[in-house]
């Protein structure tokens, strides 16, 4: 877009007079795009629950006036009269004006317009937004407990593969469904985040965590004008609000560093995901601190001295210890505490191995998982988080994500993804049959975005054998040649026995950076690219030669400074079981998740 528009304006530039009066036409609209502008947090069209904290924020950028020079009315009212609080005015740029005021709410469901203005250079600037308030009300039968199950990236299509690998399917008909398939009730969410189509994981948690939207690498706060990551002006998340309101319980279970953009949004606060030392800092906070945390991440709560990351030098496992958590570092550890109130479980220093390399391999390849040959399944870590969460009599929220469904996606690596998606699968049973013996739990399974595996067939692996290169396409099964796939699970757990089995699936990547394909399983997790070594001044991927030298090269289609396959913004699949399960059914924006979930259990947030 950009050397597009360079290339326009140099064609402009070569023009003659007579062009003259079309060129001020362009250079007049480049004026025009500097002209002050105002942004108002939240944003238009925001959907906001009666009582939830924000901060409200008007920012003019552009120009720098006074405080009185920049009016903002609620309703008609100005804006610290109607919150009844005092704002802060700041100059944060050589070129800006902001009003900021933290930790109000709208005390009732009502339609509201917010109107700034301001007078800047002789010419007035104005910005009117609207929000829609609405009160937590209309569910029948409330629920209790919450549990949010979220497979990263976990489009509808590797829900399919995951069923096709785990159940089988013969003349057509599946052997079984997966336990996120048998569920009441069943939506699609949209994906996309204020600032761009296609989300990451942090934009799009915190839209279920807030019900607000963000932009990308942002958790629970609306975008600012300011660097620091840690000013922006915040939306109260799920965790605060039924810490705050009813005194629940509450969790956050991933195979990821804990501190990953999932887990995070349920809790904290950044523009800036990777403000990993930071977000640990936000989970000791009282209002925001999850009773259960568990998953990897070891290295953000240790000091550089001990091994970690932090700079602080703190050791924040001792500053949870003494909060009263009980603290535990391996499956062993965790399956004998049963009478914690309250845990801290932290696996691996970063994030967690995949099911593949620290469950389904046996041996266990230590030259993947390393020191680590006891790392808890995610069944395990869900199971006590249940225990724990589930002593509370108000009630608990636990959010359980299966991180490496996506983790595994971005290389393309087809055995990993889906051994991690049957995985999360499982542990969705384990959630169910929670359910069945406490009945107000509502259950949620979903993704947070998608991923652009297609399901094209599925490949011979036999008669491909000694086979390389474009030979290779030869054995994809298409139409009546896409024989049905031939895994064995002779030991019923779920797993095929031979991932290579003679008939396997087929996949397709619809984005993909340049790569080799042999459409076997890695025996290792290894990156599609590498830098190109001829490029020096940029990021510039190619196929990783030691990967699959004798598959199929595919030339990428999207930019070269992607290493990896990127998320799309498919609308994804949403399942619900138990009370409130109802309000998950049809298409639904990704911040509808936070009304149904705030709205299932009947949250009173103007409650003090
Ligand atoms: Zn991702």
């Amino acid at each position: 877009m950009i050397k597009l528009t360079r290339k326009l304006t140099a064609l402009l530039l070569t023009l003659s007079l007579a062009a003259a009066s079309l060129l001020a036409g362009i250079t007049g609209a480049v004026a025009a795009d500097a002209a002050p502008t105002i942004t108002i947090a939240p944003i238009d069209r925001a959907i906001v629950l009666a009582g939830q904290k924000f901060d409200f924020r008007v920012e003019l950028n552009g120009a720098a006036v006074k405080k009185s020079e920049l009016k903002v009315t609620v309703n008609g009212q100005d804006a610290e009269a109607y919150f009844g609080k005092k704002g802060v005015f700041t100059n944060a740029n050589a070129n800006s004006s902001e009003l900021t005021i933290r930790q109000v709410s709208f005390s009732k469901a009502a339609k509201i317009g917010i109107k700034a203005e301001a007078k800047a250079a002789g010419k007035t600037v104005k910005k009117t937004v609207f929000y829609e308030v609405y009160e937590a009300v209309g569910n029948p039968k409330k629920a209790k407990n919450v549990v949010l199950m979220i497979g990263d990236g976990m489009s509808a299509n590797i829900r399919t593969a995951a069923r096709v690998v785990s159940k089988g399917i013969d003349e057509g008909k599946f052997n079984g469904w997966l336990e996120m398939e048998k569920m009441e009730y069943m939506g699609l969410v949209t994906t996309s985040g204020m600032d761009s189509i296609v989300t990451d994981s942090a934009n799009s948690a915190s839209a279920y965590a807030t019900g607000h939207k963000t932009a990308v690498n942002a958790e629970g706060v609306y975008p600012d004008n300011t660097e620091d990551p840690l000013d922006d002006p915040r939306v109260e998340n799920i965790v605060e609000l039924v810490k705050r309101t009813k005194k629940m319980s509450t969790g956050v279970v991933t195979t990821a560093d804990v501190t990953d953009a999932t887990p995070a949004a349920m809790a904290i606060h950044t523009r800036k995901r990777s403000a990993s030392e930071a977000i640990v800092n936000m989970f000791l906070e009282a209002g925001s601190r999850p009773d259960v945390i568990m998953g990897g991440g070891l290295e953000w709560f240790l000091p550089e001295s001990a091994g970690g990351k932090r700079k602080d030098g703190t050791n924040k496992i001792d500053a949870f210890k003494s909060l009263g958590y009980t603290y535990v570092t391996n499956a062993t550890e965790l399956n004998k505490a049963n009478s914690a109130s309250k845990l801290l479980g932290l696996f691996k220093k970063g994030n967690l191995d995949v099911y593949f390399d620290r469950e389904y391999t046996k041996p266990v390849n230590k030259a993947i998982v390393g020191e680590y040959t006891d790392q808890p399944t995610l069944l395990e870590m869900t199971s006590q988080a249940l225990n724990v969460l589930g002593k509370n009599k108000n009630g608990f929220f636990l959010m359980v994500e299966g991180a490496s469904i996506d983790k595994m996606a971005h290389p393309m690596d087809l055995e990993r993804l889906i051994w991690d998606t049957i995985e999360f699968d499982q542990t969705v049973g384990l959630v169910k049959q929670y359910a069945a013996k406490h009945p107000d739990t509502l259950i949620i399974v979903t993704a947070d975005h998608g991923h652009s595996m297609t399901l094209n067939g599925t490949y011979n692996t036999e008669a491909a054998k000694g086979k390389t290169g474009e030979e290779l396409r030869e054995f994809v099964g298409t139409y009546a040649d896409s024989k049905f796939p031939t895994y064995v699970d002779a030991n019923k757990d779920g797993f095929p026995d031979d991932p290579d089995s003679t008939w396997k699936l087929a996949v397709g990547w619809g984005n993909h950076p340049d790569h080799n394909d042999d459409f076997l399983t890695n025996p290792t997790p290894i990156s599609p690219t590498i830098q190109d070594p001829n490029v020096t001044d940029k990021a510039w991927y190619i196929a990783n030669p030691d990967k699959d030298p004798n598959g199929i090269h595919f030339t990428g289609n999207i930019p070269h400074d992607e290493a990896v396959e990127v998320h799309t913004f498919d609308d994804v699949p949403v399942n619900a079981s138990g009370p409130g399960a109802q309000l998950f059914s049809g298409y639904m924006d990704n911040t509808q998740v936070f009304r149904n979930i705030v709205t299932a259990l009947g949250i009173k947030a103007t409650s003090k």
